[in-house]
């Protein structure tokens, strides 16, 4: 065969049909507890001005710094492929007046995002990432309410050894003082550094805290803490957002390093971890915290907010390296419809019309073309029944019931099929909720 003229560039990727049943269920669990807490879907383009992330996210983070798709619009504009949701969707809060409306605003969002990284397993630089934003809130119950939906989410896919770390990194009050000790800290050790942390010493001492290298953070083991250096009104908020933990009996833990790598950040930061079975973290899948500063970085006035952002492939990555179960058996279809020949074929596109609008699932397999591949596809599945729609039913306006189970076959005369099939799927419901109920 000859060499493949194109494929994806590096760091992109397609995600292909049997990783959607992944994206979906991912997708379902993240909508169903963003409607459950009532926020609202928010959707902002991909394409942003440059500035909207430079002048919040800062300008000495990878991010920004050496990640960000940065180009010039024909009309001259400093452009730029989103590569966070935050930021956009403050720009959009302020642009609209948001904080009109009853506050907080809760938003969520969900998309792909733009980062131009190494390239490495499990990390891509077109990616998917969905978040929750609640802004005009400053009540530290909102930090509280964010940091459980995060865990809900991964919860309900299955995950089990998930732990949540938090910290405070303090304000605009109380964070420069704590710099300055850290960064002289870290002056007194700067030999022991690695070349980045040597070069953030200057911009961004915080981020060494971030820092992944073994000579960092042996050096970090002896750094002063942020939470021993908060302000009265930082560490009231951060005992309450404790306080809410307790309450809600979600599973934390202090991380005295916690940071977060981006500017934007105040008070409370959080990372919910997924641990192996050794203990170890297998790296953070969701993240987030509190942005108070951040509406007036992008020129709006203070306003204080809790958002937290999760990463869909590594979530997915992890589901897939586990064989956690993307589905329950009863959401998948009962019945699968088995076709032979293409007067069967052309008149079966109507048939499934009707079961549609039943809101029945039905399975088919349009391009395996013997009855007994069928069949083989229908077992695999797990169907219930099947329906046959062959040349002789197709002409004669009828349907054979096939029994999985059983074997029993039986014909139905083609307009009566919806409605029996409905019959049969309301007894077998019925019959579970029977079963339920003698077991209890
Ligand atoms: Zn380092
Ligand atoms: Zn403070």
């Amino acid at each position: 065969m000859s060499k493949i003229k194109f494929q994806t560039l590096t760091g992109m990727h397609d995600v292909l049909p049997e990783d959607q049943i992944y994206f979906k269920r991912i997708q379902k669990s993240i909508e169903g507890i963003a409607n459950y807490y009532t926020f609202q879907k928010i959707e902002t383009p991909i394409v942003e001005m440059a500035d909207v992330f430079t002048k919040s996210i800062g300008e000495e983070t990878d991010i920004v710094g050496k990640e960000m798709y940065v180009f010039k619009t024909k009309g001259g504009d400093n452009a730029c492929l989103r590569p966070e949701g935050t930021a956009p969707v403050m720009r959009s809060y302020l642009e609209h007046g948001m904080h009109n409306l009853p506050q907080p605003v809760k938003l969520w969002y969900e998309g792909p995002f733009f980062r131009y990284e190494r390239p490495q397993a499990g990390r891509y630089r077109q990616f998917h990432q969905f978040g929750f934003e609640a802004i005009g809130e400053k009540n530290p119950s909102i930090d509280g309410q964010i940091i459980q939906m995060s865990y809900d989410v991964l919860k309900e896919l299955g995950f089990k050894n998930i732990k949540i770390q938090v910290n405070s990194i303090g304000d605009s009050e109380c964070r420069p003082y704590f710099r300055k000790i850290l960064t002289s800290y870290l002056r007194s050790r700067k030999s022991s550094l690695c070349a980045d942390c040597q070069k953030r010493l200057k911009d961004n001492p915080l981020r060494i805290l971030d820092c992944k290298e073994e000579k960092c953070q042996q050096v970090k083991a002896g750094a002063p803490q942020t939470i021993d250096h908060l302000c009265e009104s930082c560490h009231s908020h951060f005992k309450q957002v404790l306080e809410f933990l307790d309450e809600l009996e979600l599973p934390y833990e202090l991380n005295p390093y916690l940071v977060r790598g981006l500017d934007y950040y105040t008070k409370t930061v959080f990372e919910i971890v997924d641990m192996s079975d050794f203990g170890q973290s297998q790296g953070t899948l969701i993240g987030g915290g509190r942005y108070d500063g951040l509406a007036r970085m992008l020129g709006g006035r203070d306003t204080p907010a809790c958002g937290a952002a999760g990463g869909i492939e590594r979530i997915m990555g992890l589901m897939k390296e586990r064989e956690m179960k993307v589905g329950s058996k009863q959401e998948e279809p009962q019945i699968f419809l088995a076709q032979l020949g293409q007067l069967a074929k052309r008149k079966s596109l109507k048939l499934f019309e009707e079961f549609r609008s039943a809101k029945i699932p039905v399975a088919e397999s349009f391009t395996k073309d013997s009855l007994k591949s069928q069949m083989r596809s229908a077992d695999k599945m797990g169907a219930k029944w099947v329906l046959i729609f062959g040349q002789k039913e197709a002409l004669e306006e009828f349907i054979t019931l096939r029994d999985m189970e059983s074997g029993e076959q039986k014909e139905i005369k083609l307009d009566k099929v919806v409605e029996e099939m409905k019959e049969k799927l309301k007894q077998l419901k019925d019959g579970k909720k029977d079963k339920k109920l003698s077991k209890s």
